[in-house]
């Protein structure tokens, strides 16, 4: 874009150093660009003037016309002092009782005091503009903005933008800024160059650049604001998703992959053994991977399963198709809990092929170590099993060929990238990222842009809804009864607490306080409770865990390490305590840890006393829905994007500025279309009609590491 853009803010009009330090701490706006490129978060429609007596305290900026009534100062220690004191700059509040037809209110000064005494005369009137409060029982404003009367203008909307207190002491209000946007739009304009070209424009019918900048921070009226705002979001989620098709479309001719033509031995006798049959979703998934695996490419795919829709399975056969090429595969999990049921599941469905599986997790012996050290080195392990240990320097693979990763949000980027440098022959091994937090269609096409997405989208014949109920501490009682009564017909129950923060010891009060209760109500020896938490050593929750798989253990008392992947089909009750404390997708999570046996199955979610308007709503629509992508969309919904639980640590491949991933859905799956076209009609965007395209896709946000090489 033009040099305007990139100039120092400091050299705008009316900015300078000071100024300019602040807009940068205070905004991150360094540049003209920047400045330009911080819209108003809402519009005030300057054509209204309320009445007095309509105003309430809950209501954003407001209007009114005011004549003063009665104007009192008061100095620092709350007495009332003179007009002659002032000057004396004694005076610490100006206090403005302000009158129309309807009735009476107050407006407050702490700074510029005496400035403002000397215009605000009794008798006067002002339109004066500012934010209701309420303060001691009555509604008054604090430092309102004030003008002559007529200066209310018909049909004109004003943009509030961001503002902080330090923006509000160096000088820059709302005013302020409106002034710099000016001076920015009056610098910028006349060389400005726009990144989408005349042809988009016209085929998409958007607004020139020019027009969408003047119009987003001085609307003639709301159609322009509207087509302005259109234009700007559509530029953004377009380039974003042109850069990462682009790149996916880049990678895809180049990453040469380890090559797996066959199916093999070991995949057929495994599928023919299978207890059940494969969902048509598994195969449908499993033949996407094997297309992949003999592409000669390298895969890059990110397989997205709800909660028990079998994902193991399909990371079962796929590792299966690396081994009868002559390759090894590993599968890491985030837990050690997790990597041991899934060792313990994969090791059944191995067994009629003679692949030889081990699992490596922090708590492995030494000697045990070594050997899988070895069997690894010698190519005699042909599936491993485990966590982080899996990364460790000291593993090497004689030919690792698949890396799948379950859950991978729990992952660093680093840590993926260590085991990426282990494939066969220098050459990355394929990659299935597995994960069973839900992504909305629009952050996953915005996340995993450059992805292939496999989604397994139906269940496992014979899994029974799971019936959702919210209650209070008044049935804790019957709830405790309710699980006596499942123990009786011989199933198993969960009760977790929530436990934001693993490492503070804080959190573990409410878990050992819940436990001693429920033991009190569950004595031994009628009953048996285990408690797995992340303060015990592996052997410990290894020994819990293993009581209530095995059904020696009633109930399971845990945190929510038992989130992810923990698969016991006779468990028929989830018990969440402190239920508005989770977000959605861990409540999720957890309610599928049940109803996955032939019982029906029952989510209790006890809530608190307080409960808060948002978490009433999560709590609710959990009572509502179990479908995960329906809850996945409205926790987007409810939090945005950026706090969507398993999406922090991969985040956003660029801040978005203006659109929203949760409300523009229809936007981006328009401009993720669109930019296919333009990429096949230009996959390198070398046409003389693209150079802008080009230009603005080379910039420092769109260019980022190579994905192929991390996720
Ligand atoms: P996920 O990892 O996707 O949450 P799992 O792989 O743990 O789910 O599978 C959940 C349960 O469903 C397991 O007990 C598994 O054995 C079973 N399962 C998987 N696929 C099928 C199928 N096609 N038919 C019946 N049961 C299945
Ligand atoms: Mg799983």
């Amino acid at each position: 874009m033009s040099k305007a853009m990139d100039t120092d803010v400091q050299y705008l009009p009316g900015v300078g150093p000071k100024r300019a330090a602040l807009l940068r701490s205070e905004l991150e706006v360094a540049t003209v660009g920047d400045l330009l490129h911080l819209y108003p978060f809402r519009y005030i429609d300057r054509s209204t003037v309320q009445k007095i007596a309509d105003i309430h305290p809950d209501q954003a900026y407001i209007q009114v016309v005011g004549t003063v009534l009665k104007v009192r100062l008061f100095a620092k220690n709350g007495a009332e002092i003179t007009s002659e004191q002032v000057r004396y700059n004694l005076a610490n509040r100006l206090s403005v009782i302000i009158g129309d037809d309807t009735g009476e209110m107050e407006v407050v000064f702490f700074k510029g005091v005496k400035w403002m005494h000397a215009r605000l005369v009794p008798g006067k009137t002002f339109l004066f503009f500012g934010k209701p409060q309420t303060f001691n029982g009555r509604i008054n404003m604090v430092h309102p903005e004030f003008d002559a009367p007529e200066s209310a203008q018909a049909g004109v909307l004003t943009g509030i933008y961001p503002s902080t207190e330090k923006l509000k002491t160096g000088g820059i209000t709302g005013k302020v800024m409106l002034r710099l946007m000016s001076a920015a739009l009056e610098l910028v304009l006349p060389t400005l160059e726009d990144p989408l070209p005349d042809y988009i424009l016209q085929e998409k019918g958007l607004v020139p650049l020019s027009f969408a900048l003047r119009q987003i921070h001085f609307p003639a009226d709301q159609n322009a604001l509207a087509k302005a705002t259109y234009r700007l979001k559509f530029e953004e989620l377009f380039l974003l998703q042109l850069s990462l098709l682009k790149q996916k479309y880049v990678r895809s001719r180049s990453a040469v992959g380890l090559p797996m033509p066959r199916v093999g031995e070991a995949f057929n006798r495994c599928y023919e053994s299978l207890p059940y049959d494969l969902t048509g979703a598994q195969k449908r998934v499993i033949r996407e991977i094997r297309e992949d695996l003999r592409s000669g490419h390298q895969m890059n795919r990110l397989l997205q399963g709800d909660v028990g829709s079998g994902k193991t399975m399909v990371a079962v056969l796929s590792s299966l198709i690396a081994v009868g090429n002559g390759y090894q595969a590993c599968l890491m999990a985030p837990t050690e809990v997790l990597a041991h049921q899934h060792f313990n599941n994969i090791s059944k469905y191995l067994a009629p092929t003679g692949v030889k599986a081990a699992l490596l997790t922090g708590s492995t012996g030494t000697a045990a170590r070594r050997e899988i050290h070895a069997g690894l080195e010698d190519g005699s392990i042909g599936l491993i099993v485990g966590t982080h240990a899996l990364i460790e320097d000291t593993v090497v693979f004689k030919s690792l060929g698949l890396a799948i990763v379950d859950e991978q949000h729990r992952f660093g980027v680093d840590q993926r990238a260590r085991l990426w440098a282990k494939g066969a022959g220098g050459i990355p091994p394929h990659v299935l990222v597995m994960t069973a937090t839900p992504i909305p269609r629009t952050l996953a096409m915005t996340l995993y842009g450059d992805l292939d997405v496999s989604v397994i989208d139906e269940m496992p014949p014979g899994r029974k809804p799971v019936q959702t109920l919210c209650v209070g501490e008044n049935k804790r009682i019957a709830m405790y009864n309710f699980i006596r009564d499942e123990i009786a017909k011989g199933r198993q129950a969960f009760i977790v607490y929530p436990l934001i923060f693993e490492s503070e010891k804080v959190d573990y009060k409410n878990l050992e306080l819940g436990y001693e209760e429920v033991i009190k109500q569950f004595p031994e020896p009628q009953y048996h409770v285990a408690i797995v938490h992340g303060q015990q050593s592996a052997e410990e929750k290894a020994f819990h865990m293993g009581a209530f798989v095995a059904g020696r253990a009633n109930i399971l008392v845990s945190t929510t390490v038992i989130e992810v992947g923990v698969d016991v089909p006779n468990a028929s009750v989830m018990v969440i305590e402190s239920a508005e404390r989770f977000g959605l997708s861990q409540l999720h999570q957890l309610r599928g840890r049940v109803g996955r046996g032939a019982e029906r199955s029952f989510c209790i979610l006890m809530k608190g006393y307080k409960v808060s308007k948002e978490s009433q709503k999560r709590l609710d629509l959990m009572c509502a829905t179990e479908n995960g992508f329906e809850i996945a969309e409205e926790d987007m919904k409810m939090r945005g994007p950026g706090d969507l639980e398993g999406t922090q640590q991969s985040g956003l491949p660029i801040s978005l500025n203006i659109a929203s991933l949760a409300r523009d859905g229809l936007i981006l799956s328009d401009a993720r279309l669109y930019a296919e076209h333009v990429l096949e009609q230009d996959p390198a965007l070398e046409k003389p009609g693209n150079t802008s395209l080009a230009a603005e896709l080379r910039k420092d946000k769109y260019v980022r590491k190579d994905y192929s090489q991390i996720s």
